[in-house]
């Protein structure tokens, strides 16, 4: 094809690429979910381009570079010989080494994984940075293990996971269930395996060459995003009221900042339902969750018998009446359902903080009724942008100050703003992050691709 495409012509070829992708990887659900969001919105776009048509760049960009899968076998505290699977899918460098989180939870699998390192491609892209798309993990449940456990499944994991990274092939980092304590074993054991000190995964301890607001910066991140947008409109989150779900590292950052931009939080959650605190979750009470949750490994329900806040079991919070919804839990947590209850309790604002948290269905109700609704690449880049950050600190052997690093964070919340708004403008102007961020990611990846040719 080397015309310029008809509206029914786009179709046409988007929905026969849409069946080819669900045709090569079949049952895989989230998946063909993140491809179709992104296909979506760029057929459309590359309807007058047809050079990206015609070197198939779309088809190349939704099938992983590589894939490499393996056993992990670990010995547990009782002497138990346990095995799992582990995973990382290098999806696409074509803009930088590989970069991207690596889960542990017993719900991994390929589909989701798949579906996180093509996002990771769109949103590493969005942050300017030099940074490719990767993802990785286990589905080993860290839930109930000691910490012995912990360490001896993270050498397993990396003994042969080190075959596969380094500084400038790929680059890991956390994600659920991955956090400083499992980057540090999985960074000790790379380290012995190789008898290197490099900058080969992020998010490390500041001792070993970790960066400033690394661990902040995901959450902090979507909730400057968050402020854009609404700043777009002439309004902030000063004085909001917010739901956040999730208790772990995104959504503690995510309320710390509502705080400090003059919002309030009042929700938080983790698998077994959430806690609603009217009166808004404080430093202090988010001091006493980050213990409960970093260093207890607790359940969010004990945050209700300490503090005057009620526990729902087994529910998620967005039936609570807000301004603002911060998702920060994990995928497709908001169902068409809790987007309708969203909009209808006032709601004027989503930013996503978790990867894909809101179901296709959900993403069309907040589109339609034109709230902001900032979508995962673009509201939770502030994670890999940092890392970003560190791996050039790592590089250079040299550490900025947290000051600088605020500030870099910031900027590039703003400039993934902008860059949203110039490709995501409609007629209206209403802007629709959405096919903002989809584009915004696709224009940079796919013109390194174009210039490789055929590789
Ligand atoms: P954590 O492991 O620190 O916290 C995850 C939180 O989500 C926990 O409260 C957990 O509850 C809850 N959760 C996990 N799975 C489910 C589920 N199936 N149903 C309900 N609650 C669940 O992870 P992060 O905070 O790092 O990650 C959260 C999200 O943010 C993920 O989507 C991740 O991909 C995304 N993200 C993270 C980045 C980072 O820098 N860490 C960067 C960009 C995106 P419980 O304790 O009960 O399991």
């Amino acid at each position: 094809m080397s015309k310029i495409a008809t509206p029914e012509k786009t179709s046409e070829y988007l929905q026969r690429f849409v069946e080819g992708v669900e045709r090569r990887n079949p049952g895989e659900l989230e998946f063909n979910q993140a491809v179709f969001e992104v296909a979506h919105d760029i057929f459309p776009y590359i309807a007058d381009k047809p050079v990206y048509h015609d070197r198939q760049i779309l088809e190349r960009m939704s099938e992983p570079d590589r894939i490499i899968i393996f056993r992990i076998c670990w010995e547990d505290d009782d002497g138990n010989i346990r095995v799992n699977r582990g995973y990382r899918v290098q999806n696409n460098n074509s803009i930088g080494p590989y970069k991207g989180g690596i889960r542990f939870h017993k719900s991994v699998n390929l589909s989701i994984l798949k579906f996180l390192a093509f996002e990771q491609t769109f949103k590493n892209s969005l942050t300017g940075l030099p940074m490719g798309g990767g993802k990785g993990g286990s589905d080993f449940n860290p839930k109930g293990k000691t910490d012995s456990e912990v360490m001896r499944f993270c050498q397993a994991f990396m003994t042969e996971l080190h075959h596969h990274i380094g500084p400038n092939m790929d680059v890991p980092a956390g994600d659920i269930g991955v956090g400083a304590r499992e980057i540090g074993y999985l960074f000790g054991q790379y380290k012995r395996l190789t008898n290197q000190f490099v900058g080969v995964l992020t998010g490390k301890g500041l001792e070993f060459g970790g960066s400033e607001i690394r661990t902040e910066a995901t959450g902090y991140g979507a909730v400057y995003f968050m402020d854009s947008m609404l700043g777009f409109r002439n309004d902030a989150v000063d004085g909001k009221t917010c739901v956040v779900s999730g208790s772990g590292n995104v959504a503690t950052h995510a309320v710390e900042k509502i705080n400090q931009l003059g919002g309030t939080a009042v929700t938080l959650s983790d698998s077994s339902g959430f806690i609603h605190d009217r009166a808004g979750i404080d430093e202090e009470k988010l001091a006493y969750v980050k213990e409960l949750k970093e260093v207890r490994r607790g359940r969010i329900s004990e945050y209700a018998d300490k503090y005057d806040a009620t526990f729902h079991a087994g529910k998620s919070p967005w039936h609570v009446p807000c301004d603002l919804a911060f998702p920060c839990a994990t995928q497709n947590e908001i169902s068409k359902a809790d987007a309708v209850a969203l909009v209808k309790n006032g709601c004027i604002g989503v930013s996503e903080g978790a990867n894909m948290p809101t179901e296709q269905d959900g993403i069309q109700i907040f589109l339609d009724a034109k709230i902001a609704f900032g979508p995962s690449k673009a509201a939770n880049a502030g994670g890999v942008a940092v890392s970003g950050l560190e791996m050039s600190q790592n590089s250079a052997r040299i550490s900025w100050s947290e000051d600088e690093l605020q500030r870099l964070l910031k900027d590039t919340m703003d400039n993934i703003h902008e860059k949203c708004v110039t490709y995501g403008q409609e007629s209206d102007s209403y802007v629709n992050f959405m096919k903002g961020a989809n584009i915004g990611g696709f224009v940079k990846v796919a013109d390194a691709m174009l210039a490789y040719g055929v590789v």
